[in-house]
């Protein structure tokens, strides 16, 4: 069974898709830790991130497991690298990239055969997991988003104003929703949810009810 949480930057997905998991006893695929593999190993090889051709040899060739709550890259353990602001940056480029996307979504569909998993990122309702369960939209206030990034990088002893995460978040939307493959939108089934004044458990609350009475209805 496969349940889809999709949305922007700040949104709370990925919060509340790890905690969804767990109280559903799901997997968790956090397909953007996948894109910013992709973004880590270009840095890394010193490829222009503008040379798609370049950046799709890139993700053919490199290697992305998760073990426990770790994302490794060629087997080593890169779960802080990942969420760099220059990775943030580079991984919302190379994800406009078809032959990118492809790689992925081939890798995101291996990783859900025959589990039960909630899946988090961009396109999982619309693109990867059309058949998905359960699809949900989270979306959150801009200026909630970017408080809320703040406080993410202020705990990692990074000082960014809220303008300027803003500016970021703005940014990053708008190459999302307009790229040509695959742009962040709502599935036409899926559920959406404003997280921007509920607390965590209230939005996993919202999540579980919905779909532990979808999965009631088909039992009966
Ligand atoms: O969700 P997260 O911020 O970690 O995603 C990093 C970047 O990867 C996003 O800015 C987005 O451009 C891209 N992404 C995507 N499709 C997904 C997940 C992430 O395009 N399914």
């Amino acid at each position: 069974m496969i349940v889809t949480i999709d949305g922007p930057a700040g949104s709370g997905k990925s919060t509340a898709a790890r905690g969804l998991s767990q109280r559903l006893g799901f997997e968790f695929l956090d397909t953007g830790a996948m894109y910013r593999c992709v973004a880590l190993a270009v840095v890394q090889q010193n490829v222009d991130p503008a040379d798609e051709q370049a950046v799709a040899s890139v993700s053919q060739q490199i290697q992305i497991t998760f073990s426990d709550a770790k994302v490794l890259l060629d087997g080593e353990d890169v779960s802080l690298e990942i969420r760099t602001p220059e990775v943030t940056e580079a991984a919302s480029l190379v994800a406009q990239y078809p032959a990118v996307r492809e790689e992925l979504v081939h890798l995101q569909r291996q990783a859900a055969a025959d589990i039960d998993i909630v899946s988090e990122g961009r396109d999982q309702g619309t693109v990867v997991f059309p058949d998905a369960f359960c699809k949900f939209f989270l979306v959150a206030d801009p200026e909630e988003r970017a408080r809320r990034r703040q406080d993410e990088l202020q705990a990692q002893g990074k000082d960014v104003t809220c303008e300027e995460i803003l500016q970021q978040i703005y940014e990053r939307d708008q190459r999302d929703e307009q790229r040509i493959v695959a742009p962040l939108k709502p599935a036409d089934d899926a559920v959406e949810i404003n997280t921007s004044t509920l607390t965590i458990d209230e939005v996993l609350d919202q999540l579980e009810q919905i779909v532990r009475t979808r999965i009631n209805s088909v039992a009966h």
